[in-house]
């Protein structure tokens, strides 16, 4: 059964496919223009062969009319397989020649006269013609009826004496026949040539797996199988780098989340190796709950982003005033500049209208705001927020004279888990909340989702400015 099955699918394949049905609609296309030509031929010689026929029987009656005023009777302008019949005025058969039966004699002189008054021109000469089974030979004749001074003439000649009819519907049908099947053989070869590489596509798609997706067709043909195969190169390289980074995403969050339970675990098993005095259970507590702080903020960030990546995010987008949401963030995070003794300025905050999403504004500016906090050094520790708006953009603007950021980090800051010095960020002397490199992600994620770009100034030692410019029309 199985065995059977097999076999049978490539020919269900082929009834299915591209090549099969082009060649299909190609050959029917084909069959209707060959019929429709043929027709056209066939009707038009008809016509031809007709006309001919008729003129040739017209110059004959009026020889005959001559012959029969002059000499009584027309037997030496009559051939062998003529027909001639002569009628009377009154209709009354007077003489009748050639292979013709008195019965169809009476048929000829009925024809005759129904055909004179369908052509409706009374005495005038009319015109009949028809077509008529002669025998077993089945020649077809065709007749005219001419009026003369006292009677009328019925003359009939083989229509086709050569066969010319049967021998061009003949002609035509080989001719037709040959066509399609050189149309169908060419067309399966050109279908399938024009096919080939889709075939190279879809056998490469085919390996193209989860773990290997550095394989690109890398098809060079400039047509559009090979703009198929361009596109198709782009979004494996595109899938590609996502996997990296997905992949460099989620080595790096083990790794951050590694350091602060390894810290946990060393100074939770510490305090319970042996008797402590109450300051050093204090100091261990402290130490346990600034790492859980760390690893709860971590995986926050990590939550967001991961929402962010899967679009997940939904933006309610507003009118709404950004320096309404830089003096909210500024009054959230004050107890933390005040805790680590950095002054929170409010700068110029006029009115700046922008649709946006207010939570998430709030969460870009809190980023940028408690970086400053945490990122600044020394006496008269300073950070400055203000907002504006020009014709076509609204800004925001958060800087600080900490510590600056160095040149070469600065293509970097926007990197997941980046951090300009590891070491200085994580549990310092001061006990300030320490980053895990990804809160400018997020606030470059959440710029671009409101058509916002984000610029950076630092210069060590002296500050650093990051400004958010929309634009708003
Ligand atoms: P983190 O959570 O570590 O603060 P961010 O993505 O917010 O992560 O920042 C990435 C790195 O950029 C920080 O580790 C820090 O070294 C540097 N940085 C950010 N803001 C400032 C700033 N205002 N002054 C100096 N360095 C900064």
């Amino acid at each position: 059964m199985k065995k059977m099955k097999r076999s049978g699918k490539p020919f269900t394949t082929f009834f299915h496919s591209i090549r099969f049905r082009l060649v299909l609609w190609f050959t029917a296309i084909l069959a209707i223009v060959l019929f429709a030509f043929s027709s056209f031929i066939y009707l038009s010689q008809t016509r031809d062969i007709r006309g001919d026929a008729l003129y040739r029987l017209d110059r004959k009656s009026v020889s005959i009319a001559a012959a029969l005023s002059s000499s009584g009777t027309p037997t030496l302008t009559l051939q062998e397989l003529d027909i001639f019949v002569l009628l009377s005025a009154n209709g009354k058969v007077v003489a009748s020649r050639g292979v013709v039966s008195d019965k169809d004699v009476v048929a000829l002189v009925k024809n005759a006269q129904q055909a004179s008054v369908q052509s409706g021109e009374g005495g005038s000469q009319s015109y009949i013609s028809w077509i008529e089974e002669r025998g077993d030979s089945h020649t077809h004749y065709m007749f005219i009826a001419k009026p003369i001074p006292n009677g009328v003439i019925i003359l009939g000649n083989p229509f086709d004496p050569y066969n010319l009819f049967n021998r061009l519907t003949v002609t035509l049908l080989i001719g037709s026949l040959l066509t399609l099947a050189v149309a169908i053989g060419g067309g399966l070869w050109l279908a399938d040539r024009a096919m080939r590489p889709v075939q190279t596509i879809t056998q490469a798609a085919r390996e193209i797996s989860d773990t290997d997706l550095s394989r690109r067709l890398n098809l060079k043909s400039k047509n559009e199988l090979g703009e198929l195969a361009d596109t198709f190169d782009g979004m494996v390289a595109r899938l590609q780098s996502a996997f990296e980074r997905q992949r460099q995403f989620v080595a790096d969050a083990s790794h951050e989340l590694r350091t602060p339970l390894t810290i946990v675990n060393l100074e939770a098993s510490r305090a319970l190796a042996s008797r402590r005095t109450g300051p050093e259970y204090e100091r261990a507590l402290n130490v346990i709950r600034s790492e859980n702080e760390f690893m709860s903020h971590l995986v926050n960030d990590l939550l967001t982003l991961a929402r962010m990546d899967s679009g997940q995010m939904a933006m309610d987008k507003n009118l709404l005033d950004l320096s309404d949401v830089a003096l909210d963030a500024i009054e959230r995070l004050e107890p933390l500049a005040e805790r680590i003794h950095v002054t929170l300025e409010a700068g110029d905050l006029p009115e700046t209208i922008l649709s946006g999403d207010r939570q998430y504004l709030l969460q870009m500016l809190s980023n940028l705001i408690e970086n400053g906090i945490k990122y600044t050094s020394g006496k008269d520790r300073r950070v400055k927020v203000e907002t504006g708006q020009t014709d076509d953009e609204a800004w925001v603007r958060v800087s600080d004279n900490g510590v600056g950021i160095p040149e070469e980090s600065l293509p970097h800051l926007f990197d997941r888990f980046y951090r300009v010095d590891k070491v200085r960020t994580r549990n310092d002397e001061e006990e300030q909340a320490s980053g895990s490199g990804l809160g400018l992600s997020i606030v470059h994620w959440i710029a671009q989702a409101h058509g916002g770009k984000v610029n950076v100034e630092s210069k060590v030692g002296e500050g650093t400015t990051f400004e958010v410019r929309f634009k708003t029309s």
